[in-house]
């Protein structure tokens, strides 16, 4: 992979044609170390919000050895890029066979299920005796964008027999839940870990192990969120109350908190129609979590000739990709320099979480161009 010093550096070196993805290291170290001190548990990377091997050696040399994968080729990707890594397999329906080989070949031990024939399944595939099963529970809140229980997860009332029958088979027990994606308000957590309570409370024996899921949010422009430290003080306030074993331990699973801050998006202008641009990168490219309900836009800078253009006025811009598609079109428009032209660069930042996992090929527009920016000094637009 190559390195430059800047944004300034690489765009004086090469004019590239298609986008350039920027991996600024101390970006996600420093994140990443931020949210490891302030989470009160064991923090596991969600490695569906950025799978790109760069990135995820970048969580593990910062301190991450734990990854929630969702497939064999995640449980494959981290075991191959971070060793000692411990991967959790924690989506409860999975691929024939997947759950035997990720036993088999990595050792993995944690897996989930949210229905008695799910579990008949893994029980046939794992060494049960070995294993720690979790019982996925819903829980609705309508602070959660993305509601992470409308497909997964058994109702609270049908968890206590669940984790019985996974007693019964011989693995350790243990309950997980996930709030939803970008959680707005830390209150979704409270009422989770009430219920949690309830739950556990209603069991015949103490569990070790309760995972909270992923859903800590990051700030986009016009979409602030409250800070990641509110969502950590409500959450030790609920674990306080968890009825847990001897050792008992609190598992997160966060993905975009994690993988958001550290990577940018370089593109080209590739025609300017009044307040019009067009890009070479789009809704079907890098920038396609920008479909769903959310924020509409990333922080952005433009560069001309390998300088940072600013200064002067701005004006507001709609921003159009590159394939034949009318719906390739950004859903926000962004402020930039009213003189910004066809030639010229921009750099999207936080652009890490759901982005560079989601790129298609269709119309024949893929770019796979991921260089690191080396300068601790510089910093993607925030
Ligand atoms: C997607 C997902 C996560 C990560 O969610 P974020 O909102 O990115 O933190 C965690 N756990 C599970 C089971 C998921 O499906």
């Amino acid at each position: 992979m190559n390195s430059f010093q800047s944004v300034r550096d690489l765009l004086h070196a090469w004019q590239p044609e298609i986008p350039v993805y920027c991996v600024y290291p101390h970006v996600y170290s420093d994140s990443t170390r931020s949210f490891l001190a302030g989470f009160p548990g064991r923090v596991l990377y969600a490695v569906k919000a950025n799978d790109e091997p760069a990135v995820v050696r970048l969580m593990h040399q910062a301190g991450i050895t734990d990854f929630d994968c969702a497939s064999l080729p995640e449980v494959a990707l981290v075991s191959e890029n971070c060793p000692g890594a411990k991967c959790y397999f924690m989506v409860p329906v999975r691929l024939r066979g997947a759950a035997r080989a990720a036993q088999e070949q990595y050792g993995v031990r944690h897996f989930v299920v949210d229905h008695p024939k799910g579990l008949e399944l893994l029980a046939g595939e794992i060494d049960m005796k070995k294993s720690v099963v979790f019982a996925r529970m819903a829980v609705h809140h309508n602070s959660a964008i993305y509601d992470l229980s409308a497909k997964f997860g058994a109702e609270p009332r049908e968890i206590p027999g669940l984790i019985k029958a996974i007693a019964l088979l011989g693995a350790e027990p243990a309950l997980a839940f996930n709030v939803g994606s970008s959680v707005r308000s830390p209150e979704a957590y409270r009422h989770a870990l009430g219920v949690a309570a309830d739950v556990l409370a209603e069991l015949p024996f103490r569990l070790r192990l309760v995972d909270i899921g992923g859903g800590y949010p990051r700030s986009y422009p016009g979409y602030v969120m409250p800070p990641l430290d509110d969502y950590f003080d409500v959450i030790r306030e609920g674990i306080r109350a968890l009825p847990l074993a001897e050792g008992g331990e609190i598992l997160g699973e966060p993905g975009r908190a994690l993988a958001a801050p550290g990577l940018s998006a370089l593109v080209e202008v590739l025609l300017r129609k009044d307040d019009r641009l067009y890009i070479n990168d789009g809704l079907y490219g890098a920038f396609w979590e920008l479909r769903f309900e959310g924020h509409n836009r990333y922080p952005v800078r433009a560069y001309r000739k390998g300088e940072a253009l600013n200064g002067g006025e701005q004006r507001s811009f709609r921003l159009l990709g590159p394939t034949c598609d009318s719906t390739d079109q950004l859903p926000g428009a962004v402020d930039l320099p009213e003189n910004i032209d066809t030639g010229d660069y921009l750099e999207f930042g936080h652009i890490g979480a759901y982005s560079l996992g989601g790129r298609t090929r269709f119309n024949g527009h893929y770019s796979d161009k991921i260089v690191y920016i080396d300068d601790s000094h510089e910093l993607p637009p925030m």
